[in-house]
């Protein structure tokens, strides 16, 4: 127990998607408070958060109504089960959640992360069909640099060679379309489309893929495929969702309801972990049955529904409507999309890639032959580090650097992120 924070993390942690040789040669920032849209260390340096804390805040980190809500909750009770028991949080939040959703999705399933909303996701596809009488529907179509989360199922439909290769051999065989030309899906319906059980995609952005937005109207036509060709579309809005691409669903931007949605990160406003699959009534009514006969979802986790998580969620949505957030984020997209578009007189600065308050900014060696810069020489993390000194977080995917903010970040914040973005982009790569 002796040292300091950043020593005793280094003797007993392991962190996540991590070279830990690299973590252990270095010196780790230890943030010990939250205020505001700001991170505070160990010493008492303030750090805007500019990706929300991995995607996840949204109000800021010490918002009052937040507590409160928290505070209540844990007056009643933190967790009761699900199994056999009802619970008034998660059946306020389901209520709601269905209000919000794009109109069709009557059900909801808790469970604790985004993978773990696509695992259910991808087994209530496979289950539904198994007992709807098309027993072929078995297989699932991803789109390339797709990433649904780390357990083992979303790592199968996982496109992002990086992260998923190495579990390869654990996984079932998806099929794989491109995430550039939509004859792709269409040529694989045409060939497959009886066997294919649900589509999975990323509504507007592939998030990890590096921020990468497919063309208006992608998501559309990939509903219509789906429907022409009988498979379910599974939307993965656990990145986008609640806000961030200027409408709470990204579905809204097309008019698109799926046929099971994914929620997570952003659901509690980067309180507390929480996911949420929901599904429309006619998928739920295949699993109705006498009891016994197999036919009920088998799966469930102990925390599902988790009381104080869902207390957390329903604060975020109360804060939804007495703010007018979407409003916010729509002034401070549009001031962010000024601001970011004067990067590219950076001769480092490649394509720059923004849907409402996620942006990527690609940074290459030779902007005119978009020539990459060698990933070894890891510039995108240089350029992150160097931020740390003028008070910005960022974390890039390789060499594009994420931007990310809490949906309550000023334009002022929004300032001071660009332009010490754009001061280290200098320092690390010359020009
Ligand atoms: C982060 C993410 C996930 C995984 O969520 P976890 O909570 O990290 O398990 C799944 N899908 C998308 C689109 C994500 O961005």
């Amino acid at each position: 127990m002796s040292g300091g924070i950043a020593e005793r993390d280094q003797r007993n942690l392991w962190h996540p998607f991590t070279q830990m040789s690299d973590w252990l040669d270095g010196r780790p920032l230890v943030i010990e408070r939250g205020e505001g849209n700001y991170l505070v260390d160990s010493e008492g340096a303030r750090y805007f958060d500019g990706v929300s804390s991995l995607w996840v805040n949204l109000h800021g980190h010490d918002h009052p109504l937040m507590r409160q809500r928290l505070n209540e909750q844990l007056e009643r009770i933190a967790h009761s089960t699900l199994l056999g028991l009802a619970a008034v949080p998660p059946t306020e939040l389901a209520e709601k959640l269905v209000e919000l959703a794009p109109p069709g999705l009557t059900r909801v399933f808790f469970s604790d992360n985004g993978s773990t909303a696509m695992e259910v996701a991808l087994k209530i596809a496979f289950q539904h069909w198994q007992q709807s009488g098309q027993t072929r529907r078995t297989r699932f179509v991803s789109f390339e640099q797709a990433y649904h989360g780390d357990t083992l199922g979303a790592v199968s439909v996982g496109g992002i060679d990086a992260f998923h290769a190495p579990f390869r051999p654990l996984c079932f065989e998806a099929l794989w379309a491109s995430n550039t030309d939509i004859r792709s899906l269409e040529r694989i319906l045409e060939e497959h489309g009886d066997e294919v059980a649900a589509v999975c995609i990323e509504p507007l952005v592939q998030a990890a893929g590096g921020m990468l937005t497919f063309p208006s109207g992608w998501l559309a036509r990939v509903r219509e495929l789906c429907d022409e060709s009988g498979a379910l579309l599974i939307a993965d809005e656990v990145a986008t969702g609640f806000g961030r691409t200027g409408t709470f669903f990204a579905c809204e931007h097309e008019n698109v309801t799926p046929d099971l949605l994914a929620i997570a990160k952003s659901l509690t406003a980067g309180y507390l972990p929480l996911g949420a699959t929901l599904a429309r009534e006619e998928i739920f009514e295949s699993f109705l049955a006498p009891s016994g006969s197999g036919r009920h979802f088998s799966h469930g986790h102990s925390y599902t529904g988790n009381a104080l998580a869902c207390a957390a969620a329903l604060a975020n949505l109360e804060i939804f409507e007495r703010e007018d957030v979407l409003a916010r984020v729509r002034l401070s997209s549009d001031h962010l999309r000024g601001r970011l578009a004067e990067l590219e007189r950076h001769a480092s600065v490649g394509e720059i890639r923004q849907v409402g308050l996620i942006a990527g900014v690609d940074l290459v060696r030779d902007r005119r032959g978009r020539v990459p810069f060698d990933p070894a020489e890891r510039v995108g993390h240089w350029v992150c580090n160097a931020l740390r000194h003028h008070g910005v977080i960022l974390r890039p995917l390789g060499d594009t650097v994420v931007i990310m903010p809490p949906l309550s970040s000023t334009t002022v914040e929004l300032d001071h992120l660009v332009d010490s973005l754009s001061r280290c982009i200098v320092e690390v790569t010359g020009g």
